[in-house]
């Protein structure tokens, strides 16, 4: 089982999926923005809410171009794949997504190796581990090509000191640089930096607009234009090349234009949910952006949970419970009072 694993559904009315923030709903003006937008053939190039999208978002992070994607997995793999040829290797960190949770995709389709470091309690990956990691030139060896980096990582903003020292180690061994930004706006919201001071350490950066910005499909991966024409043609291979997506693209800018200033009110929530769990003491709690961790106690029984209409994920051992747009005021008082009744 893991983080994804949900528990038993409510049988009543949902009032809160605290599962993931990917279960975001399009609002009624994000739906207004989709079907008012103007559209064209993408892969033709046609489509000018895509080329907005890739644009505007490139001009933000600092990055010359930008390629709209159905999926962060699909967005990572293309950075994976466009940076590194078979029997390369890509390091990267133990509980991230590029080695976790994404099937081993650029092993499968690429040939790519994946390096797995440890990872420090603050989310970052040591600097030391990074240079002990890169392979000499030895024929016996896979070809180290790129360090994988997250942020955040299970809700933890990585401090920018503690990035630029990982980089500048995968610099120092000759390796380009990703960043795994699903949440890079949770992650700039909580480091109160620039997007470009955040991108900046990076060649290539992937970014969500379906997790907290609350879009219903799409990633973004921005970078050198020359590496993202790579990627472009293996997003075709992939059959992720997509026609009239100015649909979708019209969700992300509407997205980037609306949500990304009021992620502190989801941070501000998670943090006044830990407060309450610990108040509770109903075991472990600890909390990072929009995240909060609960590992139970023995013999507590979180069946009220699903009886007050609260959805989350199974505690294995921990409980991840995910603070988003679709969670107001009003439901946030609800859960509060579920987890009250907890015993
Ligand atoms: C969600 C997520 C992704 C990509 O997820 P998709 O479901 O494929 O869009 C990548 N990395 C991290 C850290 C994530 O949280």
């Amino acid at each position: 089982m893991s983080q994804y694993t949900a528990t038993a559904a409510p049988t009543g009315p949902i009032v809160a999926d605290l599962r993931s923030d990917t279960v975001t709903q399009p609002c009624a003006q994000m739906r207004a923005a989709m079907a008012a937008a103007e559209v064209g053939d993408d892969v033709y190039g046609d489509d000018p809410c895509v080329n907005r999208l890739e644009a505007s978002l490139a001009a933000r992070l600092g990055k010359e171009a930008g390629l709209f994607v159905p999926s962060g997995t699909q967005s990572n793999l293309l950075a994976m794949l466009a940076h590194c040829g078979r029997g390369e290797e890509v390091i990267s960190g133990e509980s991230y997504h590029v080695i976790r949770y994404e099937a081993a995709g650029a092993s499968v389709l690429g040939g790519v190796a994946l390096q797995a470091l440890p990872v420090a309690d603050d989310a970052a990956v040591e600097a030391a581990d990074v240079t002990a990691a890169i392979k000499e030139d030895d024929s016996h060896h896979p070809i180290s090509r790129l360090l994988s980096l997250e942020n955040t990582n299970y809700g933890k903003a990585v401090p920018l000191p503690r990035i630029e020292a990982a980089v500048a180690a995968g610099r120092k061994g000759g390796l380009s640089l990703h960043l795994d930004g699903a949440r890079f706006f949770n992650a700039i919201t909580a480091l109160n930096c620039t997007e470009a001071a955040l991108a900046d350490p990076f060649d290539t950066v992937s970014v969500c607009l379906s997790k907290g910005l609350g879009a219903p499909i799409g990633s973004v991966l921005l970078g050198p234009a020359d590496l993202l024409a790579r990627a472009r043609r293996m997003r075709k291979m992939l059959g992720g090349g997509m026609r009239q997506a100015g649909i979708l693209a019209a969700a992300g800018l509407y997205a980037l234009e609306h949500n990304v200033e009021r992620l502190t009110e989801d941070h501000a929530r998670a943090e006044a949910l830990a407060a309450h769990l610990e108040k509770l003491g109903l075991g472990e709690v600890s909390h990072a952006t929009n995240m909060v961790f609960l590992t139970p106690r023995a013999g507590v029984d979180l069946a009220p949970l699903a009886a007050h209409g609260i959805r989350t994920s199974t505690p294995v051992p921990s409980m991840r419970l995910v603070l988003h747009r679709d969670v107001d005021d009003k439901d946030f008082d609800k859960i509060l009072a579920a987890f009250s009744a907890v015993t």
